[in-house]
């Protein structure tokens, strides 16, 4: 078994791309067989300096390691297609000897006109039918095209079954073009079969060209791979492909706002595929184990972003109480807020150990923790406003603050003990926990939302959060 993931380096690999470079990884772990790298740079121009970087540092991150490729080489190399010129040459050769390739000298203008004629007359434009008469001998500045001999054709697809199409849609296709690389469509099946492919895995915009393939390869005196067409990757509505108009974003922008690729994996593995069971979380070597290509949809698979942080909350969890704290700490480098240098890294593993259960990315680290670095800007509004305090009047709530500060002065500062006492004030208030804690919670954070009150005081100290308090008393005794 060998599969492949190939590329082209024409930007950075997006959500819907790299779901083709998982299912071939996952299946050739499985199978014991080898993932291979090929890089598709024969369109230069569509070429991106660094998108091959990209690329693999985005494979890397996702633990897509490949057996062969870039950088480690292999028993096919070279794995870039630009270098692999004479190989291409050598099969179009083959084809011109056998009269089944021809160099076409029409010039582009030409063409237009051709397919304009179509255009006009509402009918298919097929080169085939304007198939020069008087062709040269082919030479590296004119473009080769396949001599095409349509029929009808059938073929099975591991995904989409069964598949048969009539003659219409086969053509004389460009192998060579005039800058001397090949095309996509010429390239890909002489590569699959020197590096002895195995399955061809790749997404659904292949689907309507398989024709012209499957008549290269008998062209050519080839074996056609396993087939599997993937099916879409949707937006967000479910009724169209994703594109980058939905917000496709990068696989590496999900990694910057703080998704795990643990998670990034589970996710898009399980993005049209299912093992028949209701589980959601897969580790990377559940998912070698489980994957199988009949269990892919054919129908496309909605892309849901709420899903994937809601996911990615669930792999945090994980991860966190099955290595602990310290260990999984440094993976929150990078994403606290900037107020956040000042402090040791002691304090901020304490101050993840007690909120890192209610975060979805890494980067709500950055919005969710500033007021456990910095003191934050006192707004009475979310006081006043606040559901369960908006019927205390303003001298009601300095009591309440004032007695809390007077109780908790008193207090060990420790989890349990900082617990009692809350406790205790409940009763001397007589308020509701909403009510007090939603109080005593505002004035030290103004934020949203924070961890348990107790964890919140012992995290900040006793110093810090009284002197919130006593802020948060002047405040509304001024108002
Ligand atoms: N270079 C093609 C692409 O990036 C690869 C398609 C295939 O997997 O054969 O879309």
């Amino acid at each position: 078994m060998k599969t492949r993931f190939a590329p082209s380096p024409t930007g950075y690999i997006h959500i819907g791309n790299v779901r083709s470079a998982i299912y071939p990884y996952l299946l050739a772990k499985q199978k014991h067989g080898k993932f291979i790298l090929r890089i598709e740079d024969t369109d230069r121009e569509r070429y991106v300096e660094g998108a091959t970087e990209l690329i693999m540092d985005t494979l890397k991150w996702l633990g897509l390691d490949w057996d062969e490729g870039p950088v480690i080489g292999g028993p096919n190399a070279p794995y870039f297609q630009t270098e692999r010129k004479s190989i291409y040459h050598k099969w179009a050769q083959k084809l011109i000897a056998e009269g089944r390739a021809y160099a076409d000298p029409t010039a582009p203008d030409i063409i237009n006109k051709y397919r304009q004629e179509c255009t006009d007359k509402k009918i298919p434009f097929l080169y085939r039918n304007f198939r020069p008469t008087d062709t040269p001998e082919w030479h590296e500045g004119l473009p080769l095209r396949f001599k095409s001999d349509p029929k009808p054709r059938k073929w099975h697809d591991v995904v989409m079954g069964d598949l048969s199409v009539g003659s219409e849609v086969q053509d004389d296709i460009i192998l060579i073009k005039k800058d001397g690389l090949p095309t996509y469509n010429f390239a890909h099946i002489v590569d699959d079969a020197e590096m002895d492919v195995t399955h061809v895995i790749r997404g659904a915009e292949y689907l309507s060209s398989v024709p012209n393939y499957l008549a290269l390869y008998e062209a050519l005196g080839l074996e056609v791979p396993i087939l599997v067409t993937l099916p879409h990757i949707l937006g967000p509505t479910g009724n169209k492909k994703l594109s980058k108009r939905d917000g496709a974003k990068s696989v590496v922008d999900y990694r910057d706002d703080g998704v795990l690729p643990e998670t990034m994996l589970n996710y898009l593995a399980c993005l049209g595929w299912n093992d028949g069971t209701e589980q959601e979380i897969y580790t990377h070597d559940e998912l070698i184990e489980r994957f199988s290509l009949e269990r892919i949809q054919t129908s496309g698979a909605r892309f849901d972003e709420t899903k994937l942080l809601w996911l990615n909350g669930q792999w945090l969890r994980r991860l966190v109480e099955e290595q602990g704290i310290a260990q999984f700490y440094p993976r929150t480098e990078g994403f606290w807020p900037d107020s956040a240098k000042a402090y040791d890294a002691k304090y901020r593993q304490k101050v993840f150990a007690i909120i890192y259960d209610r975060l979805k990315a890494l980067s709500d680290l950055r919005t969710m923790t500033s007021y456990f670095f910095e003191d934050p800007n006192i707004d009475l509004k979310l006081i006043i406003d606040n559901k369960f305090l908006k019927k205390f009047s303003e001298n009601e709530l300095v009591d309440f603050l004032q007695q809390s500060v007077a109780k908790l002065q008193g207090t060990d500062w420790d989890e349990k003990s900082l617990q009692s006492a809350l406790n205790q004030l409940l009763e001397t208030t007589t308020l509701k926990p909403a009510e007090l804690f939603s109080l005593i919670r505002i004035a030290l954070s103004y934020a949203p939302f924070s961890p348990a009150l107790n964890l919140t005081l012992a995290t900040l100290g006793r110093e810090t959060s009284l002197a919130r308090l006593n802020s948060t008393i002047t405040a509304l005794a001024n108002a």
